[in-house]
């Protein structure tokens, strides 16, 4: 690792790779290292079970990727990535007959309401947010936006909502589908509903589903990082795999060093330079509950109970918002409910280069508490199970990945934790510490550019973005 540069990235995640093309772009030598042998950090497609069947280990869904500024200006069709886009964006049964369906079109979503009621209060949640999403993203999506505020009535519009907790949202509805609908986007949140600014995960996601809708890359999520990593080349950045950076003294000579990694890992890359006060923030940065991934090859589709969700690239599994509620709940006190909330996706079904022919591809998982080391294996077969029945006799190959697993597949993962620490009220635009730019530290050169700054977890690329603006702000000047 001798060769200098301006800038130095650890981590070729989503956010390590959008930080390290930022600066390349603006002129910046720069050298990118990753741990593993392949990029791609929490977005990597890989042969889990079968030969030629391709499984997202982690990501699968995309609508934040879809709705990202940074990856629509580098037009990531030009290196090979292509969306698909089910007919259903989301698909959320209840259990008595009835299911919720997100569809592009706002009116078509509502009309799967049973309530004119609901139905005339999410148009009216739903138009003018949608008809805001560009801007939303490029102004709250990111460090909180003092005094820089130009659109003030746009995103003060969608705060005033996504303030709230999910349980406050859904008590202006009366239809247990709206309500379920509202309770499932909810839960992407890892907290219980009725947790503060919970409603703002479960409106981005719903107006997103509008805008942008939920799609997936031909191929698996691998084509986002492997696109972007074209973009990286392209502009002249460099990339070293299987490169662990224990202490950022490792590194060749930089003036910046961007690091793709949580708050824990920080500290111990860099802890002794980075003054008291803030290590000690960093020591108190909290990490929030688990996922509990489950990859299966089936022989054939999914037996839905009702066809219609065989149409959606996405579904939610947990039946009604109560049972929603308690099954979050659980996890925020440390259980795993008996019936735990699902998200799964499909994506075979719509793009046949994830399986040969006769086999089916079905990524799912639910929540768990951080460090969990139980198996919610036949929880979570039995809640898809009971919206399909049949279902478990299709199933010809699984692979399991458990908290711990994850965090060893990606060490970002601490304790399962995928969102790179809780996403509740207190560390949502200062996380990883109260800062007024939350992308420096104290040391002028070393900066955070993971999930753990704003706007937090998901494949959208913004962190390592605004990471990288900070840098040429401050220390790449
Ligand atoms: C099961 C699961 C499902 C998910 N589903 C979705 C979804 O559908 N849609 C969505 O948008 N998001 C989803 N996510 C979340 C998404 O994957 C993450 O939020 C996102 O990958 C965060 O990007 P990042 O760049 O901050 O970190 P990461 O993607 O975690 O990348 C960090 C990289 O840094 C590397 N690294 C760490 N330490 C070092 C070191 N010391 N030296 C060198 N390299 C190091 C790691 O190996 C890794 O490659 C999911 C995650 C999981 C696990």
């Amino acid at each position: 690792m001798t060769d200098a540069a301006d800038a130095v990235v650890v981590g070729a995640g989503p956010n390590g790779l959008a930080a390290a093309i930022v600066l390349a772009r603006a002129g910046r030598s720069v050298r990118l290292f990753e741990a593993r042998d392949t990029i791609g950090g929490g977005c990597r497609t890989a042969e889990l079970t079968e030969p030629g069947v391709l499984h997202d280990v982690c990501s699968a869904i995309h609508p934040l990727a879809r709705s990202s500024p940074l990856f629509r200006e580098l037009d990531l069709a030009r290196h090979g990535l292509e969306w698909i886009e089910p007919p259903i964006q989301l698909a959320h049964p209840l259990g008595d007959g009835r299911v919720a369906l997100l569809r592009r079109g706002i009116e078509e979503t509502a009309a799967s309401f049973d309530d004119a009621g609901d139905a005339r209060t999410y148009r009216d949640w739903m138009t003018p947010l949608v008809a805001d999403w560009d801007l939303i993203v490029r102004e709250l999506l990111g460090p909180l936006p003092i005094g820089a505020v130009r659109h003030p009535v746009a995103l003060g519009r969608f705060g005033l909502l996504a303030l709230l907790p999910v349980a406050a949202l859904a008590r202006r509805l009366r239809s247990p589908v709206g309500r379920a609908l509202l309770a499932g986007c909810g839960a992407h949140s890892f907290l219980p509903m009725t947790a503060p600014v919970t409603g703002g995960p479960a409106l981005a996601l719903l107006v997103s589903g509008h805008a942008v809708g939920w799609p997936f890359p031909r191929g698996g999520s691998q084509h986002i990082v492997d696109a972007l990593a074209a973009s990286l080349r392209e502009a002249g950045g460099h990339i070293t795999t299987g490169a662990r950076i224990g202490d950022v003294r490792e590194l060749p000579a930089h003036r910046a060093a961007l690091l793709d990694v949580t708050p824990r890992q920080v500290l111990a890359m860099a802890g002794d330079r980075l003054g008291g006060l803030y290590a000690a923030q960093l020591r108190r940065y909290r990490y929030g509950p688990a996922a509990f991934k489950l990859d299966l090859v089936l022989d054939g589709p999914i037996p839905w109970r009702d066809p219609v969700i065989g149409e959606a690239g996405t579904v939610h599994i947990g039946g009604t918002y109560e049972e929603i509620a308690a099954s979050e709940r659980a996890v925020a006190r440390g259980r795993v409910h008996e019936r735990p909330f699902v998200l799964l996706a499909q994506p075979s079904r719509f793009d046949p280069s994830r399986a040969p022919a006769g086999r089916e591809v079905v990524w799912a998982y639910c929540h768990v508490p951080n460090g969990w080391d139980g198996d919610a294996t036949e929880r979570i077969l039995g809640q898809i199970e009971r919206f399909a029945p049949g279902f478990r006799d299709r199933i010809v190959a699984r692979h399991v990945l458990r908290p711990s697993e994850l965090e060893a597949y990606n060490e970002n993962y601490i304790g399962g934790d995928i969102n790179g620490g809780m996403q509740h009220w207190a560390q949502l635009f200062t996380r990883p510490a109260v800062r007024w730019g939350p992308y420096s530290t104290p040391d002028p050169g070393i900066f955070v550019c993971s999930a753990s700054t704003p706007p937090g977890g998901g494949v959208h690329g913004l962190c390592g973005m605004h990471a990288a603006r900070s840098a040429l702000r401050g220390a790449l000047r």
